[in-house]
């Protein structure tokens, strides 16, 4: 090893400039620390990156799925269709409506929802579709959005890794009646905890940001920007208290000045990783698809992808298990080698609350228990350095045990 020879390598670490940092001491200073003109800025920028005509800023992905869902109008009993690979918020916030979660297998290429088995999923009770743009590959949406024009649901992206995602050149996040994102740390874009809801409808925005301050007709901001600062705004609704404050807003806003360089650098890292597992026959690189701009929220790749596509096929329940199992002793060995991976994300169908709630087998979903099961996700984030990837490519080639 020489000197320079990383000992660890984490999944993922947050990335900060110097201005980024010292940026969150702007609202301290000014003592301005709610939802206010540096949310305002953030949401600016945001618009202007992604192309949608609004952007909300929300306390996070999870929280901007509810609001969307809520401000469409969903009502208790009404299904909506979710992936069931996916992270498990997308469904929940159907649960927090009072709605019934309907399962959707993925496409085992792209890990995004299968838009055959899609139609299979609507019934007269279906309100909308919750596609994901997994790990930053969007989902096939223009069969999606037509399925929804045909049969009258509305469409809200989970957008939480779609930081950079593009379909056919547009930027995911406004395809649907709105698009929601995550500023998590495991994110492109950071501010803790933060989430981003965007939309080209003027109507829906407005609702959007009266619900996340209480239902109030009128902003803070507004108010006190206002000729009467010291009235209080009417309340036409029972909203939420969904606001970003002032300090993430700043941190949000400040790292959108280099944008397109991390997207750019999250690319670069994922070629260099495709070339380098080009010749790696049992470990399976994230999909490209023609018109589609991956943006590499992370880097997932498919463990024994023949394997696993074969017992997928032949329904073999008993060969998945075993495929995980190889799996799994691999990802020990690698975190002894000190590079860190994860599986790509989870089946949700194969938790225990909605396993329980609806009574639900693994093999009912065949291509998301396989995906839970023989997925892995390697170190990929902006910052990483030569040495880092290098060295993560030296101990995957060394091979499985
Ligand atoms: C991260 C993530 C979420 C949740 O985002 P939060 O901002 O943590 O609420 C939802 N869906 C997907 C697909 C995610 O990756």
């Amino acid at each position: 090893m020489n000197a320079k020879t990383p000992t660890s390598v984490p999944i993922a670490r947050t990335s900060l400039t110097e201005a980024e940092t010292l940026s969150v001491l702007n609202p301290l200073r000014s003592g301005w620390l709610v939802q206010g003109p540096k949310v305002k800025e953030f949401e600016e920028k945001w618009s202007i990156f992604t192309g949608a005509e609004h952007s909300i800023a929300v306390t996070s992905c999870t929280t901007a799925l509810h609001l969307s869902l809520a401000a469409l109008g969903l009502q208790a009993g009404d299904e909506v269709i979710v992936p069931a690979f996916t992270w498990i918020a997308t469904a929940n916030v159907v649960e927090h409506l009072g709605g019934k979660v309907v399962f959707c297998d993925i496409d085992l290429d792209t890990f995004n929802i299968d838009v055959k088995e899609l139609r299979t999923k609507i019934s007269p009770k279906t309100k909308a579709v919750l596609p994901v743009h997994l790990f930053g590959l969007a989902a096939d949406m223009n069969p999606i959005k037509q399925l929804a024009s045909e049969y009258g649901l509305w469409v809200v992206e989970d957008a939480a890794c779609g930081f950079g995602s593009r379909y056919h050149g547009q930027h995911v996040g406004a395809l649907g009646n709105a698009g929601c994102f995550s500023f998590h740390p495991r994110k492109a874009i950071t501010t803790g905890e933060g989430g981003m809801i965007t939309t080209n409808n003027s109507h829906l925005a407005e609702k959007l940001r009266r619900l996340r301050d209480h239902g109030a007709a009128m902003s803070d901001l507004q108010r006190h920007m206002g000729a009467r600062p010291y009235l209080l705004a009417d309340h036409p609704e029972a909203g939420y208290n969904q606001r970003m404050t002032d300090l993430q807003a700043a941190l949000g806003a400040a790292q959108m000045r280099r944008a397109s360089d991390i997207v750019t650098e999250r690319r670069n890292l994922a070629a260099i990783y495709d070339d380098a597992f080009k010749d790696v026959d049992w470990l399976r690189v994230p999909a490209r698809i023609a018109g589609l701009e991956h943006g590499y929220q992370s880097y997932p790749c498919l463990f024994e992808p023949s394997r696993t596509q074969a017992a997928v096929k032949s329904g073999k329940g008993a060969e998945i298990k075993a495929i995980n199992e190889a799996r799994n002793a691999w990802m020990d060995s690698l975190q002894r080698a000190g590079v860190s991976t994860r599986p790509a994300t989870h089946a949700v169908h194969m938790l225990t609350f909605y396993r329980d709630k609806y009574q639900l087998k693994p093999e009912d979903f065949p291509n998301a228990f396989a995906a839970n099961d023989c997925s892995i996700s390697l170190p990929l984030f902006h910052g990483m350095t030569d040495e880092e990837q290098q060295y993560v490519i030296s101990v995957v080639r060394s091979g499985k045990p």
